[in-house]
């Protein structure tokens, strides 16, 4: 059973993972409007896995028994001066992700809380992959600078970006 403050923490994950699953549609929607389909299609892949987020921590305060609080989403940023403006906005919003998911899994070693320690090694894990590939888009995008060829190369090998091969298996 969840304590009331796990539970608590859990479903403010839950709506944190939801605001970056809209955050990364709205950089998608950016990137379509700006002729930039490969930047588009890589930051549609990454809002359809912060849902898979969270219905990770939307499944755990089920099956431990305990009860889903949905929040309102605010509305997120949809303007960017340039792709690196979005890509530091996504860098930062990871880091305030992996700042919440430590708090997450510091409360649950204070309550001695097992399972949701083990649930939340994954997004442990996660966000690591999370900055660095974001961080690599930012670092890239650095060094094309305003130069219009490297952009257009950035935004076909992003585009090449294939779904998180370990989604479904890390279930198991
Ligand atoms: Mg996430």
């Amino acid at each position: 059973m969840l304590s009331q403050a796990m539970q608590k923490a859990i479903n403010e994950q839950i709506n944190l993972e939801f605001a970056s699953s809209y955050a990364y549609l709205a950089m998608s929607a950016h990137f379509e409007s700006a002729s930039l389909p490969g930047f588009a299609a890589w930051m549609r892949l990454q809002y359809e896995e912060e849902i898979g987020h969270a219905m990770r921590l939307f499944d755990h305060i089920h099956d431990r028994g305990g009860a889903i609080q949905l929040a309102a989403i605010a509305e997120p940023k949809a303007k960017f001066k340039n792709p690196l403006e979005a890509f530091e906005t996504a860098l930062k919003h990871e880091q305030k992700v992996t700042a919440a998911i430590h708090k997450l899994y510091a409360l649950a070693r204070k309550e001695d809380d097992y399972a949701t320690q083990v649930m939340l090694e994954w997004f442990v894990r996660e966000q690591v992959e999370e900055e660095k590939n974001v961080g690599l888009a930012v670092d890239q995008l650095k060094m094309a600078g305003a130069d219009s060829a490297a952009l257009l190369m950035l935004d076909d090998r992003f585009g090449q970006r294939a779904p998180e091969a370990g989604e479904a298996e890390s279930e198991a």
